[in-house]
Formats: C-alpha cells, sequence, structure tokens
C-alpha cells in the first residue's frame, strides 16, 4: 500500500491499525470450531463486519449513485477494498491470499453490497471467475493464477453462458479441440461480468464433439490468459441495473490455450462448474440481503421522517405493518446465506441450502426494494433518492448464476431425491 494512499484516505487510517491484510494469514485467527448453535460471532468475524461496514458507509455510498450514472468501472473502489483485504478473500494462504472460509466472505459481502450491489457485482464475479481454480486447480496452476492476485489487485470473469445457453449450461457449443500440446478454442460467450476487464478467465467449453457424450465427461474447464491472441472482447451491455459492473460478449476465435490449462483434466468442467455455483451462491444471496437491509433503512427512515394526513408514516398501520414484513424478510434470508455458508465451511456440498439461500434473498430483495419504494411514494421514483436504484439493481438476483426457476428445479431435485432414497 503506498505512503500516499495512506496519507489521503482519512476514514480508513483507524482500519491500518489492524494490520488487516497480513493479520487474516495468522494461524491465531483462523476459525474457531462451531460447538453446538450459537449466533454470535466471534471476536474476528465482528471486525471483519465492522470493517467492511465502514469501508461500504464511508468509500462506496457517496460514490454508488455517480457510478450507477456514468457507467464506469469501480476500479478505484475495488483496489482499495483489495488494499483492505476485503476481496478475493477465498484465495487460501499457501498462494499469499487469506483463505477466508465461505462464511466470513459473505459477511463482508453483505456489508459491501449495503453500499452498491453495482460494484459488489465486479468484486463478487472475481470470486466467481477464481472459485474454480480454488476448488479445481493443482499446485502450480493455483501458485500462478491465485498467487499474482494476491500481489496485485487484478480482475477474473467466469465463462460459461453464451447467446444460445444460459439456464442450459449443458447446451453450449463454444468447442475446444485437443492440437498436440494445446487446446484450440472456438465459439462465442455473453453476459460476462468484468468480460472486458479481467486479467485471466475461467472457460469453460465443449471437449467431446460426440453429442451423446455424458454431460460429465463432454466439457473441460481451461484457464485462459486475457491477452491470449484471437480473443476478441465486445461492447459494455448497458444492463438495467448494476450499471458500473462490466458486462460483456467474448469471442474465441483459434484461441490457444496450453494443455497445462486444463483445471483437473478432459471432461471434468461440468462438476467444477456445478460445484463452483454451490460455493458462490451464498455470496450472491449475502448481495441481496445486503441490498435488501438497505431498503429496509432507507424505507423506516423515511417513515420516520414524512406526514401524511397529520402523521407520521410510520405512525399508520399500513406502513408499519409493511416494515414488519420488510424486517421478517430480511432476517429471514440472512439466515438462509448464513446457513449455506456454514454448510460449506463444515466442508459439505452444500447444494441444496445454497439454492434455498439464493432464491429466497433474490426475491427478499426484489420485494423489499419494491416495498422501499412504495414507501418513498414520488420520491422513490426518482433518482434524487436511493430507492429506485435498488429496485433497478435487484432485478438481477433472479437472473444470474442460475435464475430463480433453476434453484426451485434444483431445490426440488434434491428434496425428492431424499424420499426416493
Ligand atoms: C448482468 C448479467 C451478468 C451475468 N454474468 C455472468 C457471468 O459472469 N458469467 C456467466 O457465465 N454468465 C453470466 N450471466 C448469465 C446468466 O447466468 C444467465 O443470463 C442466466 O443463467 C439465464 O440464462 P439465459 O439468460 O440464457 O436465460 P434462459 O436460460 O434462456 O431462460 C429464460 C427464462 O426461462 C426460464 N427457464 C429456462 N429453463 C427453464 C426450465 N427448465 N424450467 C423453468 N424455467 C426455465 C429461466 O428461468 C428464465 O426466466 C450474466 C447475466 C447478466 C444479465
Amino acid at each position: 500500500m503506498t505512503a500516499s494512499f495512506r496519507r489521503s484516505c482519512g476514514v480508513l487510517r483507524s482500519l491500518f491499525h489492524f494490520g488487516w491484510r497480513s493479520q487474516h494469514t495468522k494461524a491465531s485467527l483462523q476459525r474457531e470450531p462451531r460447538l453446538g448453535f450459537n449466533f454470535e460471532f466471534t471476536e474476528q468475524q465482528k471486525e471483519i463486519q465492522a470493517t467492511a461496514r465502514k469501508f461500504a458507509r464511508e468509500e462506496i455510498i457517496p460514490v454508488a449513485a455517480e457510478y450507477d450514472k456514468s457507467g464506469k468501472y469501480p476500479f478505484p473502489i475495488m483496489k482499495k477494498a483489495w488494499e483492505l483485504g476485503l476481496m478475493s478473500t477465498h484465495i487460501p494462504e499457501h498462494c499469499g491470499g487469506l483463505g477466508l472460509g465461505a462464511f466470513d466472505s459473505c459477511l463482508i459481502s453483505e456489508e459491501l453490497s449495503y453500499g452498491c450491489t453495482g460494484i459488489m457485482a465486479a468484486i463478487n464475479a472475481c470470486a466467481l471467475g477464481q472459485m474454480p481454480v480454488i476448488i479445481a486447480g493443482n499446485d502450480q496452476q493455483q501458485k500462478k493464477y491465485l498467487g499474482r492476485i494476491t500481489e496485485e489487485p487484478l480482475i477474473n470473469a467466469f465463462c460459461v453462458t453464451e447467446p444460445e445457453a444460459g439456464s442450459d449450461v449443458a447446451a453450449i457449443k463454444t468447442k475446444a479441440e485437443k492440437k498436440g500440446d494445446e487446446y484450440i478454442i472456438n465459439g462465442q460467450k455473453m453476459w460476462i461480468t468484468n468480460g472486458g476487464q479481467a486479467n485471466w478467465y475461467f472457460l469453460l467449453a465443449r471437449s467431446d464433439p460426440d453429442p451423446k457424450a455424458s454431460v460429465r465427461k463432454a466439457f473441460t474447464g481451461f484457464i485462459v490468459e486475457a491477452d491470449t491472441p484471437g480473443l476478441q472482447i465486445g461492447k459494455k451491455e448497458l444492463n438495467m441495473g448494476q450499471r458500473c459492473s462490466d458486462t460483456r460478449g467474448l469471442v474465441f476465435e483459434d484461441v490457444r490455450v496450453p494443455k497445462e490449462n486444463v483445471l483437473i483434466g478432459e471432461g471434468a468442467g461440468f462438476t467444477i462448474v456445478m460445484h463452483t455455483l454451490d460455493k458462490t451462491r451464498p455470496l450472491a444471496a449475502a448481495n441481496a440481503v445486503g441490498l435488501a437491509q438497505r431498503a429496509l433503512d432507507e424505507a423506516t427512515k423515511y417513515a420516520l421522517e414524512r406526514r401524511t394526513f397529520g402523521k407520521l408514516l410510520v405512525e399508520h398501520q399500513g406502513i408499519s405493518f409493511l416494515l414488519a414484513e420488510m424486517a421478517m424478510k430480511v432476517e429471514l434470508a440472512r439466515l438462509s446465506y448464513q446457513r449455506a455458508a456454514w454448510e460449506i465451511d463444515c466442508g459439505h456440498q452444500g447444494t441444496y441450502f445454497a439454492s434455498i439461500a439464493k432464491i429466497f434473498a433474490a426475491d427478499t430483495a426484489n420485494q423489499l426494494a419494491s416495498d422501499a419504494v412504495q414507501i418513498f411514494g414520488g420520491n422513490g421514483f426518482n433518482t434524487e433518492y436511493p430507492v429506485e436504484k435498488l429496485m433497478r439493481d435487484a432485478k438481477i438476483f433472479q437472473i444470474y448464476e442460475g435464475t430463480s426457476q433453476i434453484q426451485k428445479i434444483i431445490i426440488s431435485r434434491k428434496l425428492t431425491d431424499r424420499y426416493k432414497k
């Protein structure tokens, strides 16, 4: 961290006393075993949460509306978050990272998302791009590709979706053909968050041309350097919400990837993607909860100030009951992501709880953002107030990292499997 950054950034000065980034690599701060049932955070978790909360209030909220308006990529904010250890938190300690677990990473995600889920989408997409390498990379791949992210705030992306295949991952057409010690990649990807900013990409491609090949064998996961010849980056998409996040299409034309960049081995790609999403959906859920909490806070403050019919809004039962329902939903959504993250930290697959958390938190964020706009009345529809942005930003939680319908398919499959046994 440069001396000039320290001097200029008065708000965060107090945090440097913690020696944040290096402290987290110490064994004394590793997760304590959880015994029984306990809602109390550890001292470390309280510290993580407080740091992320302070960062969101002091660094993100003041600039969120401007980034939303300009659509500019929020790299300066991401760099500060990286410097404080609030970004790329999953990277293992043997690669120089903090090695935080899912629960602690989710706590950070919720707090930062309270400030702006557009900025957080850019941060989270890095975790999404890194996760396949964390769970499936060999030592050499991890040291090379994760290690460099601990040295500088490099960006990553996760390239799975294509123009013709989103929910149906097995329908992707990008193909990888082995020629000697390389794979030649041809195809197109769509809606890739951080698409134009990444230093390297995780890419899923079809390596077995036989249409009858099983999905568990037909696809391969690759690490692709962004400067590889033949990789073309499309224009930034203009989205409804989370507008400073960089979403793009990518074209792969005879892109040559060395066989050393295959994760696990040919045919393991589909499983890697599914396992990755199990680990990142609780993060997406935590982001949605951050947005929902912001909607509740803004609506409550407004209801305590605005008067109609000679009373404060909050004194009308119609409004106070709405606020109570909003509070109930946000508390339950928070518990759902915490349960899902806890499952992962216990070493469980966590698919069922990850999908429940993702869909419930996404729906909660949408409902609460809409309720907040309602409580603000006409002001809620205007860009001078913060809640219309929340409503635009919320929608994508029901779409990316698996739509709400896909989460229901997963939950119902897991549920019925139990009864079939
Ligand atoms: C802003 C943004 C960022 C994104 N970032 C990334 C990224 O970083 N990396 C990446 O790989 N992808 C990314 N995506 C893609 C995203 O994951 C897909 O858009 C999503 O999975 C849905 O796929 P689709 O758009 O093709 O919709 P479709 O699959 O065409 O689905 C259309 C509708 O039909 C429903 N549907 C589909 N199949 C079924 C079914 N069997 N039963 C019931 N309903 C069904 C869906 O739920 C949806 O409502 C992003 C998308 C957006 C918009």
